[in-house]
């Protein structure tokens, strides 16, 4: 049986187990900070933890459940890291460097069901969910990697938008926006912290109602229900009308603001018609917490109908929304020089290794 990993465990969780196993509950504590803190890569290496306790530990979990199996960087200090899980799956995580800090970009699940047409990661159907440890660990990975550097830098903010829906994955996305945020582990403040849903209704609710409290960003991508269908399948169970009431509902229980996302593709869905429908379906009463993200497309082979918008065309649905009064932002594009798109890296990688083993 593969042991499980230690990061998948919350501190109660954790001195739980301990209390279970025999140890004391105050244990958890200096466990906890060798791990977030001062990041050891072995047991043994828990120096002010009894010998014991680390036999203890060791038995039953692992440092580690995943191997760095590829390191893209970009000239603008992107790295985009492919991960081999235990069970031979492979993961994409990114790292960004922005003005405001180091994010990381998450996944949550091998593979994504989710099939919104453009995307390279929603090609391959979900195989299944990573548990709370794997997500955990990307984080940790990555801080190893800037660690390793040298120059004291660390992630402060993390985004979950990589392959797979969180809210799929609700649980263990949970636990894992727990962990993280713990301020006596890593400490990355719920502000901090962004979680991306193609727009699950009964989920968002859930989570309007938790104590994770960190942003969310809902992916729109389409200003009405025939072409949001289009681009994707999801709006066939959840037209924009039930996701706007699910929207309204976490606006109301939270009053914290909400990015809505819209990527622009080419003569798809980057008019200026499509920006003044994106206004009024957002309407006054909502747009003091709205925000929208644009975001412009990253071609991939696998999509060949889909084609980046001219930047007169992002301009001029930029503007189309700003005069509205609704609040926009472009997103920055961050290693364009390596496999940019999300999903990208991996699918490559899989491709090769299909066309290896002759499959
Ligand atoms: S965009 Fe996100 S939700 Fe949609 S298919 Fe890709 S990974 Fe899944």
């Amino acid at each position: 049986m593969n042991k499980e990993s230690i990061y998948g465990l919350t501190i109660d969780r954790l001195a739980e187990w301990l209390e279970n196993n025999g140890e004391k509950r105050s244990r958890a504590l200096p466990v906890w900070e060798n791990l977030y803190r001062k990041r050891v890569t072995d047991f043994a290496a828990m120096a002010d933890v009894n010998e014991a306790c680390r036999e203890l530990l060791a038995e039953r979990f692992v440092l580690s459940t995943m191997e760095e199996h590829t390191k893209q960087e970009s000239a603008d200090g992107t790295v985009k890291f492919l991960f081999r899980l235990q069970d031979g799956n492979l993961i994409e995580t990114v790292l960004m460097r922005h003005k405001f800090g180091l994010s990381v970009c998450v996944t949550t699940q091998v593979g994504c069901n989710i099939g919104c047409s453009f995307c390279a990661s929603g090609l391959l159907a979900k195989s299944r969910d990573l548990s709370a440890g794997e997500i955990v660990e990307q984080i940790m990975k990555v801080q190893l990697h800037l660690d390793g550097e040298g120059r004291g830098e660390k992630v402060s903010h993390i985004v979950v938008m990589g392959i797979g829906e969180p809210f799929d994955n609700y649980d263990n996305m949970a636990d894992f926006i727990r962990i993280v945020k713990d301020h006596k582990g890593l400490a990355i403040g719920p502000r901090h912290i962004t979680v991306s849903t193609s727009g699950l209704a009964g989920k968002i609710r859930e989570f309007a109602d938790s104590d994770l409290q960190t942003n969310l960003a809902i992916s729109l991508h389409a200003p009405n229900n025939e072409l949001r269908t289009r681009i994707m399948k999801i709006n066939r169970a959840i037209p924009i009308e039930k996701l706007l009431e699910a929207i309204d509902y976490y606006l109301e229980r939270t009053n914290r603001r909400l990015t809505l996302e819209y990527i622009l593709l080419k003569d798809v869905n980057d008019q200026v018609e499509h920006a003044q429908e994106l206004a009024e379906l957002i309407g006054e009463t909502r747009k003091p917490l709205v925000n929208v993200n644009l975001i412009p497309y990253n071609p991939v082979d696998e999509h060949s109908q889909y084609q980046r918008s001219e930047q007169e065309s992002i301009r001029a649905f930029y503007d189309a929304l700003k005069k509205r009064g609704v609040s926009v932002s472009v997103r920055l594009e961050h290693g364009t020089d390596i496999d940019a798109a999300c999903g990208q890296l991996r699918s490559k990688q899989i491709r090769r290794e299909k066309v290896a083993s002759g499959g």
